[in-house]
């Protein structure tokens, strides 16, 4: 098994649409950034390639990088989907917790829960969304993610101490 964790932030900003776990959400103001500053798919997706030791979000999708402008954070979170079933795993399950003053996530979390059902191609009931105001924190401006994932193997991977003819030669060739 592996576990993954990530962690993202993003700065509310007028005349960009909110969007959340990659469901548009109905609110006066958006999340900024590079793409469509979407921070649940960051976190998530920063999780996921945590778990199998792979380059981060911002080493993948660059944000000097043009063609990450405006983009669907969905694409981030397939690519780090495939790498983790490239490398031999599913996903066990994904927790989350949200951190913003506004809008309220309560209504909107089944919503969220089932897109990313479907994005992630697991079942809804292995999905945790929770929300939290940030008490004493100064952040209102801000919407926080937190995620953590867990990865079970799904296929066995060629084993270090091969013992087929080849292996064996180069092994002793090595030492
Ligand atoms: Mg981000």
């Amino acid at each position: 098994m592996r576990i993954g964790y990530g962690w993202d932030s993003h700065e509310f900003k007028s005349g960009v649409p909110l969007r959340i776990g990659g469901v548009e959400i109905d609110h006066p103001k958006g999340l900024g950034g590079h793409s469509d500053g979407d921070v649940l798919l960051h976190a998530i997706t920063d999780a996921l390639l945590g778990a199998i030791a792979a380059p981060d979000i911002g080493t993948l999708f660059s944000p000097s990088d043009a063609r990450w402008k405006g983009a669907d954070s969905a694409l981030f979170l397939e690519e780090a989907l495939h790498r983790v079933n490239s490398a031999g795993y599913a996903i066990a399950n994904v927790d989350s917790t949200l951190i913003l003053a506004q809008p309220k996530i309560g209504s909107h979390a089944a919503a969220i829960r089932e897109r990313l059902a479907g994005l992630l191609n697991i079942p809804a009931n292995c999905i945790g969304i929770k929300a939290k105001t940030p008490e004493g924190m100064g952040t209102d401006n801000a919407a926080i993610a937190h995620a953590t994932v867990l990865l079970e193997k799904t296929k066995a991977t060629p084993s270090r101490r091969s013992t087929s003819k080849t292996s064996r030669s180069q092994s002793k060739s090595r030492h």
